[in-house]
């Protein structure tokens, strides 16, 4: 075991504190990574704050969040062939799986039929609890990491390990590309870069905001239209207009406003995730022959796929760098929308 510092909520809804902790000594298959960077999502904030007890088991505490990490890898074990000491490597939300159903057979290891790890408030395959990203290294089975971009800042490359794979993979399996009109939903982390993603892949982009704050940022990003969703008359000029809505939005709200805007077979997939449920009326299907979709971050291959293609279109994440002294300030921030757009921590801070 080796001996790990980071930040840790030791209980539902406790600020960040300093916490030591042990991870394993490194398996055959294992590497260890010196992390550098960790971007914070809003879903850490969901789990400190014990948020989704609805739909989880158990939240285990003390909770190390982070599953945008990002380092350099500081040892190997005896059977590791994809990585060596030295490589930039990443780690998204999930550290293993069952790996022989059929989702993990096909890449969809985060939809694992038996048991997918995430990176923390989860339990390994040996029902130990996990530990995230806010941390100075973590120890990984090298199947479940990734190569970063070799061109690119390791820092601003961190959030494409959930934020990034989590537009990138719907946006992909629902063909968005040219002649096609998205909208997003939300313009902070996730939304940010589905904007970059979508116009990357040759998409018309619009962007659906609460107000009208953050439109110029969005038309730097690659959007095409904003809307301020507060003007109710966005709802009425927009009626029928999108193939595709990608809803990013954390907190409740009226989905079937929202299924409106499709077009006739248009697809509003959500990858936020509201505290909460929320109705949706048949009727909002129904008129249109439209789909409400779901999508959770993507598996290893498409993960792999999506920094490749961030290298190749030089996509990254805007951030904003802070020291880990100040996760909790941060997460007042992002719970008030107010992140331009993506706070990674810079972990020399630690
Ligand atoms: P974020 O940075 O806080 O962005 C969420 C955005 O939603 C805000 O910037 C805001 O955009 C909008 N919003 C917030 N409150 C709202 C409200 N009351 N009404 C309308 N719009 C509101 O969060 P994030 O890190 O992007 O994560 C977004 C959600 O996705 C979270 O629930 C997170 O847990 C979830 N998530 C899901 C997956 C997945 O695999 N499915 C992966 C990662 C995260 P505007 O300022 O533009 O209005
Ligand atoms: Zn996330
Ligand atoms: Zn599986």
């Amino acid at each position: 075991m080796s001996k790990t510092k980071g930040y840790a909520a030791m209980t539902s809804k406790a600020p960040l504190a300093p916490y030591t902790f042990e991870r394993r000594e490194p398996r055959e298959h294992d590497i260890v990574i010196d992390i550098k960077y960790c971007g914070i999502c809003h879903s850490d904030i969901h789990q400190v704050r014990d948020g989704w007890s609805d739909y989880l088991e158990e939240s285990i505490f003390p909770m190390v969040p982070g599953h945008e990490i990002a380092g350099v890898v500081s040892a190997v074990g005896g059977k590791v062939s994809k990585y060596k000491v030295g490589d930039k490597v990443g780690v998204g939300c999930f550290v293993d799986s069952c790996r022989t159903c059929t989702s993990c057979k096909s890449g969809l290891e985060q939809y694992c039929l038996v048991h997918t790890s995430w990176t923390y408030n989860a339990r390994d395959n040996e029902g130990v609890p996990t530990y995230g990203g806010y941390s100075d290294k973590i120890v990984v089975d090298e199947n479940y990491a990734l190569r970063m971009p070799e061109n690119l800042p390791l820092d601003a490359c961190a959030p494409l390990l959930c934020a990034g794979i989590t537009l990138y993979s719907p946006l992909r399996h629902w063909h968005a590309g040219p002649g096609k009109h998205v909208a997003i939903v939300g313009l902070g982390g996730l939304g940010h870069m589905g904007v970059k993603l979508a116009h990357a892949l040759g998409a018309k982009v619009s962007v659906l905001s609460q107000s009208l704050k953050k439109e110029a940022d969005a038309k730097r990003l690659g959007a095409d239209h904003f809307y301020a969703t507060a003007d109710p008359e966005t709802f009425t000029q927009l009626k029928g207009s999108f193939d595709l809505i990608v809803n990013t939005v954390s907190a409740q709200m009226d989905w079937n406003q929202y299924l409106n805007l499709l077009k006739v077979d248009g697809t509003m997939v959500v990858v936020g995730l509201p505290e909460k449920n929320i109705p949706v009326g048949a009727f909002a299907l129904t008129a249109g022959r439209r789909s409400l979709a779901g999508s959770a971050i993507g598996g290893i291959r498409e993960t792999q796929e999506m920094l490749d293609f961030c290298g190749k279109h030089g996509v990254t994440s805007d951030i904003e760098i802070v020291p880990i002294q100040k996760v909790n300030e941060a997460y007042e921030r992002v719970l008030k929308s107010d992140v331009r757009y993506r706070f990674v921590i810079d972990m020399a801070s630690l």
